[in-house]
């Protein structure tokens, strides 16, 4: 996967702001926030979309969502309340081709999303 951005940023080969690691995810700064904190939370193991997910993934990505407990509590924004968005596709505005999972707090947060 020589021409992933986000494995680029988790092998260490292009610079990422990041806040979490531990054997399976990253987690570090978007580099356009669109919140006061927005985070990315990325397994480590490409995977192109949620419609690439396999039932092995499943324990991967319910990880995700303790991960994105743990980093609300240590932003601050637990209590206040956040957002945990995957973009999948071209009507969702997905722009990088390695599942990610946006953690957005810190301002109140539209709904619907746009
Ligand atoms: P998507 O649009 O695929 O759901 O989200 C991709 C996200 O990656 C966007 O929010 C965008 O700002 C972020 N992004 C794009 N390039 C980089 C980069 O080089 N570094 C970081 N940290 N984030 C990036
Ligand atoms: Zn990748």
């Amino acid at each position: 996967m020589s021409s992933c951005l986000f494995c680029d940023i988790i092998e260490g080969r292009a610079k990422g702001n990041i806040v979490h690691q531990d054997g399976s995810l990253v987690a570090f700064k978007d580099i356009n926030p669109k919140a006061p904190v927005h985070l990315l939370i990325v397994p480590r193991k490409h995977i192109a979309s949620l419609l690439d997910l396999q039932q092995d993934d499943r324990e991967l990505i319910g990880g995700v969502l303790t991960v994105a407990s743990k980093l609300a509590r240590d932003n601050g924004v637990a209590e206040e309340g956040f957002r945990v968005v995957v973009n999948s596709g071209p009507n969702a505005g997905q722009s990088v081709f390695h599942i990610h999972f946006h953690l957005l707090g810190g301002r109140r947060l539209g709904w619907p999303p746009g």
